[in-house]
């Protein structure tokens, strides 16, 4: 899938797992399927939004999570799908 950064240097998201834990430096990031809960402020309001199923690069070893762009989106589209339908 090497659809971006044909030149120049290459993003994080880019490399090959696994990857170095930023937190145990262990080689044991790999790709995870999580449910993840967080908040995020959108257009001054503060959302909450639940992911049942987060793809996000996490530690194995000590299960750090390593937040790549791909994850971000993730969590900034369920923030917008929030956002539109308010749950009351
Ligand atoms: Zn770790």
């Amino acid at each position: 899938m090497p659809e971006s950064q044909i030149n120049g240097t290459p993003q994080p998201a880019a490399r090959p797992f696994p990857w170095i834990c930023p937190q145990c430096r262990k080689k044991e990031v790999r790709r995870a399927s999580i449910a993840y809960r967080t908040e995020r402020l959108h257009e001054g309001r503060l959302i909450a939004v639940d992911i049942p199923n987060l793809g996000i690069p996490q530690c194995a070893s000590c299960g750090e999570l390593v937040f790549d762009i791909a994850a971000d989106e993730q969590i900034l589209e369920a923030v917008n799908t929030a956002a539109a339908n308010p749950v009351l």
